[in-house]
């Protein structure tokens, strides 16, 4: 469960609506259940209920469980899709192990805006489901432009361009890039536009690649780009 509080032993941990409604009514957990809680940054500890309100429970910190695991400083970038389709991205990159995950706006995006409390939610879910201590920030939208005019050039970008498919294989390209912050880059369902992809195949920080040679949905693309940086490159 992910707490909004320091966690040491003896901490008091106060629940909101929502968790102590999941803990009490729908878990059905009582006074003395032991329950693993996170809160991003201080790894997973046991805690133990010692007051059971769906309003509002309390839980009492006891003991550390294991260490905060981080995962390697990776960003994904993608242009938002439908929502379901959205909600999957985030779930996957949360899962996936990406550090920050940056919805973003290209020539061809057709969403203008996204709602980053939704989508922080998910990431957020994920975290829980696959028993991770760290949760992924995610950005509210920002234009694609915008991010490459100050993009920090010491990170690498995966730049996953369809107009290469079945080219450049994205392995052999990251492991020559080497280690280091990255971010991977997806388009949208348009792809990316003429210009967009210029200036990407001009910046030094870029590294094109194919994901092979069939065209993927954004969402698939997503999947297998975060699951070849992580054979190539993470940990
Ligand atoms: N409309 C584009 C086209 O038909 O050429 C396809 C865009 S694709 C649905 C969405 C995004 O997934 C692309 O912008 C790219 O980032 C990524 N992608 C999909 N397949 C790819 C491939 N084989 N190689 C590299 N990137 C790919």
């Amino acid at each position: 469960l992910f707490v909004d509080h320091p966690l040491g032993a003896g901490q008091s941990l106060a629940l909101d609506k929502a968790q102590s409604h999941y803990l009490f009514g729908v878990m059905r957990q009582q006074v003395g259940a032991k329950i693993a809680v996170f809160n991003g940054c201080d790894g997973e500890w046991l805690a133990e209920v010692s007051e059971a309100s769906k309003r509002g429970g309390v839980l009492l910190c006891k003991a550390q469980r294991g260490p905060q695991v981080n995962p390697p400083d990776l960003w994904l970038l993608f242009a938002p899709i439908k929502k379901t389709r959205t909600d999957f991205i985030v779930e996957k990159a949360a899962e996936m192990g990406a550090a920050r995950i940056m919805p973003v706006q290209t020539d061809f995006t057709n969403a203008e805006r996204i709602r980053q409390d939704r989508l922080q939610a998910h990431a957020l879910e994920a975290a829980e489901q696959c028993g991770g201590t760290f949760v992924p920030e995610v950005t509210d939208l920002t234009k694609l432009s915008a991010l490459l005019d100050a993009w920090p050039t010491e990170r690498k970008l995966m730049f996953c361009d369809e107009a290469i498919a079945g080219q450049a294989g994205a392995q052999e390209t990251l492991e020559s890039a080497g280690a280091g912050p990255w971010a991977v880059l997806i388009g949208p369902e348009g792809g990316f536009s003429q210009s967009e992809r210029a200036r990407l195949h001009s910046a030094e920080f870029a590294h094109p690649v194919s994901l092979g040679p069939r065209i993927l949905r954004a969402d698939t693309a997503a999947v297998a780009a975060l699951t070849v940086w992580q054979q190539a490159l993470g940990d």
